[in-house]
């Protein structure tokens, strides 16, 4: 509590961000400016294949536990993601369709294994807590209320391969364990990415303090950003932002939505095609 007075005992404001902000700036402070700060925003790059897809299925999913239980069938859950298909970002309309049709067998495959009647403690819901100086929030695919408490589980789509590690150090899927605990007075230790290509489900259990040490982590680095953008909101010459907002470039910067209007960026990586997050013309 005393963190959170200042210095006439009034409550500082707390920091509100969902995780995902707090990376973006890690991953490249420049990028974080042309996303949540400029305004106007500088202009984006095209729509991304991967991410019409990946909504798709996001989609597709969390309708199907919306349906009565009798009509939760695998079918169901492939004619939800050719409903709800989009078709931003692909190549031409013939990768378009392809990926639609993979789309929905990975769906349909995935849905062979639930059990319809189990029914998840929550789908796309918003849960949030605070640390000593953040508000931290964030939507969860879906949280599912297993014997040994509920879990937090995420549906990745993309084409690279994932790992235990990656559930493991994931700054969001750590957050969403702990609000969800605070949000619902439960247990939430274990996160599961599920990598509905592969079908692969890779878990991790966090225990009380290694939670405790992401939230340590989220709350720096919130602190971070909001000095950040408090600066930014007093006003910065172009180079006072240049040095407050640096720009990281790096592999990412092929896949950046700015790397058009970004200098150093472009100068290490071309933007990538927009369908080059998903498999090639079959
Ligand atoms: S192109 Fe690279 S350096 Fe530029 S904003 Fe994007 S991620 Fe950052």
């Amino acid at each position: 509590m005393a963190e959170q007075l200042g210095l006439e005992g009034m409550p500082k404001r707390l920091y509100s961000a969902a995780p995902t902000r707090l990376l973006t700036f890690l991953d490249c402070p420049r990028r974080y400016r042309f996303t949540y700060l400029d305004r106007p925003p500088p202009p984006k790059g095209p729509p991304w294949a991967h991410n019409s897809l990946g909504s798709a299925v996001h989609n597709a999913l969390a309708e199907w536990w919306r349906l009565p239980l009798e009509r939760r069938t695998v079918e169901a859950a492939g004619d939800l993601v050719e409903s709800g298909w989009l078709t931003q970002g692909f190549r031409n309309d013939k990768q378009a369709l392809q990926q639609r049709d993979r789309a929905r067998e990975m769906v349909e495959r995935y849905v062979v294994d639930l059990d319809p009647a189990d029914e998840p403690v929550g789908i796309e819901r918003v849960v949030g807590l605070t640390t000593p100086r953040a508000s931290l929030w964030g939507r969860v695919d879906r949280i599912d209320d297993r014997p040994e408490g509920l879990v937090i589980v995420d549906y990745k789509t993309g084409r690279h391969a994932l790992t235990v590690d990656d559930a493991r150090a994931s700054l969001p899927m750590a957050v969403y364990a702990a609000a969800t605990a605070r949000t619902l007075r439960r247990p939430c230790l274990r996160v599961e990415l599920h990598h509905l290509p592969t079908g692969e489900v890779l878990a991790w259990d966090h225990t009380e303090e290694s939670l405790a040490r992401q939230l340590r982590r989220a709350d720096s680095l919130a602190a971070e950003v909001a000095r950040s953008d408090q600066a930014f909101r007093q006003g910065l010459s172009d180079q006072q932002a240049d040095e407050v907002f640096p720009a990281r470039p790096g592999p990412i910067c092929g896949w950046c939505d700015f790397n058009r209007v970004c200098g150093p960026g472009s100068a290490v990586r071309s933007p990538l095609d927009p369908w080059a997050g998903v498999p090639a013309d079959e």
